[in-house]
């Protein structure tokens, strides 16, 4: 089925009858039994359930009761809680945890009729930049098996780009959406702060986490969107339906939910901001889509975000924070790994965690829980809210002078196995262009604009908050006129 790789395509060949639910299913799971032992996308395959999932979506088509994403298949990262199913978050912390409900955006996107085809691979509790920190082991990037996926949501990435599924969800604290989707090749949507319900989805920092779409196209990004965003009154930081800029935002993804996306060809000021254009690898394929984008109509300016340099410490400073009071709750009571014969509460927790967690968990909730501590909370976590605040304000200053800005997502393309895992400081500053959106909890896109070496680039494209619709007409658009996106790996036609 070669031209079943966008949500857009597959909908319209369900529409016609073209194809079955089921079938398109079992091409699915066909595809992750042949070849998922060696990327190690998925963590748990939900073969049974899928099936039962599609020929329900093929009663509904019958009956005339489809909507655009009834019957597509997809996969969720193993951070949304699914009841039935396990969640292990990547952890052995939660190696046999079955959730009693599922997620918000599991429930939104099964109310839509999508089909689950399985759970995918991440760093444990979504902390790494490479997946390389999950207990499940590291995934393979498609294009190159020596090479990282990225994370922590690879392994959504892997299997979108390898074709193991049209489209995934995936979260993004400091970067896990965009950066991943850039290492594969394909199209990553990091929503506002507040769009996506956090409901159900294992938290790591909560000021941060973001669930999102990781498909092939901007145009499914926002299809599959439309389907996950929302009011839930179940997340105290969901978005304010009475916001203004939220209600624009409401409007567009019910259109979109109704009548498929449908792009406008505007015109927008886009901004370069100076301290993101330094050193990077991919500036030959920034320019390149700068100048597709200028012959298009879209004008540039080059801006500036002065505070971008303290982004990386102020982020794993509040990150670690906040992940240190997040994970107090696995302390093998309630639920979570226990260890064998404890010899009281203390050594019940002592050992319950040292052994659930892994090596750069631990890091974090040590250098998180220091943070916080009396004597060092002033100057780390207060300078850090501190810092945070300047970010934020520095891109509130450019959004008066442009609408969106362009930049790439990584110093460069997947690195190899191994190789930054010996540094962890090398590790966290792969993250620089990605968490200072995160800190200012504005929405991103990532999408692919050129190849080095073989290996995919992604570039950036970041809105105001609320202001998704900008950014994905304008990615929408450079698809339009570039075939980036529709480059695949080598797996693709296995
Ligand atoms: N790489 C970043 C970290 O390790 C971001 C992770 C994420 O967005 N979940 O914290």
């Amino acid at each position: 089925m070669p031209n079943f790789h966008s949500l857009s395509s597959i909908s319209a060949a369900l529409k016609s009858g073209a194809t079955s639910s089921k079938e398109l299913t079992q091409y699915f799971l066909g595809r992750i039994s042949r070849l998922n032992a060696k990327l190690n996308a998925y963590i748990t395959v939900c073969e049974e359930a899928a099936l039962a999932q599609a020929e329900q979506a093929d009663a509904q088509y019958r009956q005339n009761q489809a909507g655009i994403l009834t019957g597509i298949p997809m996969a969720h990262k193993d951070i949304f809680c699914t009841q039935d199913v396990l969640t292990t978050c990547g952890s052995k912390m939660l190696e046999n945890f079955v959730a009693p409900y599922s997620a918000t955006v599991v429930q939104k996107l099964n109310s839509a009729g999508m089909v689950m085809l399985g759970k995918t691979n991440m760093d444990e509790f979504a902390m790494g930049s490479s997946n390389e920190s999950s207990y499940f082991g590291p995934v393979h990037n498609p294009w190159q098996l020596d090479k990282v996926p990225g994370g922590s949501s690879g392994g959504s990435a892997a299997a979108v780009a390898a074709r193991l599924c049209p489209a995934a969800t995936g979260t993004d604290t400091g970067g896990s959406i965009r950066q991943p989707a850039a290492f594969c090749g394909i199209t990553g949507l990091k929503p506002t702060y507040g769009r996506v319900s956090r409901y159900g989805m294992v938290a790591f920092a909560s000021s941060l986490d973001q669930g999102g779409a990781m498909t092939t196209t901007a145009e499914d990004a926002a299809l599959l969107l439309s389907a996950m965003a929302g009011f839930d009154p179940l997340d105290s930081t969901s978005a304010d339906p009475s916001r203004k800029d939220v209600q624009q935002s409401d409007a567009w993804l019910a259109q979109v939910a109704a009548e498929g996306y449908r792009g406008e060809n505007r015109t927008f000021s886009i901004g370069l901001p100076r301290q993101y254009y330094t050193d990077t690898i991919g500036q030959a394929a920034l320019a390149d889509m700068q100048a597709v984008l200028e012959k298009a109509g879209h004008r540039f300016v080059d801006v500036d975000l002065p505070h971008t340099d303290a982004a990386v410490s102020t982020y794993y400073v509040i990150a670690g924070a906040e992940a240190s009071t997040n994970l107090s709750r696995y302390d093998g009571i309630r639920f979570g790994h226990r260890c064998e014969n404890p010899l009281d509460l203390e050594d019940l927790y002592n050992r319950s965690r040292s052994e659930g967690f892994g090596a750069e968990v631990k890091r974090r909730i040590l250098t998180g829980t220091y943070a916080l501590s009396v004597g060092y909370y002033d100057a780390y976590y207060v300078k850090a809210q501190k810092i945070r605040r300047l970010i934020a304000d520095d891109f509130s200053r450019v959004f008066e002078e442009v609408d969106v800005l362009l930049t790439p997502i990584t110093p460069g393309p997947a690195f190899g196995l191994e190789e930054l895992t010996a540094d962890p400081v090398a590790m966290y500053n792969q993250d620089k262009f990605t968490v200072p959106v995160s800190l200012a909890g504005l929405p991103a896109i990532s999408i692919p604009c050129g190849q080095t070496n073989g290996l995919p680039l992604g570039a950036q494209i970041i809105g105001p908050a609320f202001a998704e619709q900008d950014i994905v007409d304008l990615a929408h658009q450079f698809q339009q006129l570039t075939d980036w996106h529709q480059q695949t790996c080598q797996w693709v036609e296995d």
